[in-house]
């Protein structure tokens, strides 16, 4: 599984209720299936529980589903074997993809209980992404979603000739909801990021074009970078329109490790 032991480096290895090392540190796995190796305690302790529960509303609506479809063709079209998804949040991607050993790393105990319970196959683990408790040069693929990229482990983490998969918002993505609500609105930036030692072999823009009610469009908006942004007159825009018929869109970028 090539999950390693916070304090010391070395192997975990999974018993019955808990990973242990071979020097005897030991963690429990949480009774949702999750395992907790996180260290220190971090500024942040990843989305808020009121992100998490939008996020779970809107995704279980499955508008994204293609997208993950779209990551899927990755992982089958490279022989995906051992598969890490970097803040992999309540394993939306993680649970679908088609590798044969998973492993999704976040830092909401909230998010990574839905994760474990609605997805047993997969190891989920309870840490930062950037102290991933990962051994060097162990994964075929690493997934970013929606997340920061942690660069320097992703180049520790991966194999000689592995990939890096990752996914960020499109130009387009969700301009109706912003010019209903902002009245500047900007479109998303497209830069596929340059990082050190990983080599850019593919990129595609994919989009569809969806209607949404009031609810959905409510947790989509909380689920984004603008809500603590946006002022509550704003806000109040959004509560007022019923229905939106608006962009999804997604960069997916393939990068490669020499
Ligand atoms: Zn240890």
């Amino acid at each position: 599984m090539k999950i390693i032991c916070p304090i010391c480096q070395e192997s975990l290895n999974k018993e019955a209720k808990r990973y242990v090392c071979k020097q005897g540190h030991s963690f429990d796995i949480a009774k949702e299936g999750y395992v907790n190796l996180a260290m220190q305690k971090t500024s942040h302790s990843g989305d808020s529980d009121q992100a998490v529960i939008a996020r779970h509303l809107f995704l279980n609506r499955h508008y994204y589903h293609f997208l993950r479809q779209s990551l899927n063709d990755y992982v089958l079209a490279y022989h995906v074997h051992k598969l890490l998804d970097l803040a992999c949040g309540e394993g939306y991607y993680t649970s679908y993809l088609k590798a044969t050993e998973k492993i999704g790393i976040d830092l909401s105990k909230k998010a990574l209980k839905l994760a474990a319970k609605n997805d047993p196959q997969s190891t989920y683990v309870l840490a930062s992404i950037f102290h991933a408790p990962i051994a060097d040069e162990s994964q075929d693929m690493i997934l970013t979603c929606f997340a920061p990229i942690a660069d320097k482990e992703i180049g520790r983490m991966l194999k000689k000739g592995g990939y890096f998969l990752l996914v960020q918002p499109g130009p387009k993505h969700l301009i109706e909801l912003k010019e209903a609500i902002y009245e500047k609105p900007y479109r998303n930036e497209e830069k596929a990021p340059i990082i050190d030692n990983l080599k850019l072999i593919d990129k595609k823009i994919i989009s569809d074009f969806v209607e949404m009610p009031n609810d959905d469009l409510q947790n989509l908006f909380m689920m984004t970078p603008y809500f603590f942004k946006t002022s509550s007159l704003d806000k109040a825009k959004l509560a007022n329109i019923e229905k939106l018929a608006i962009t999804l869109e997604f960069a997916i970028s393939l990068f490669q490790k020499g």
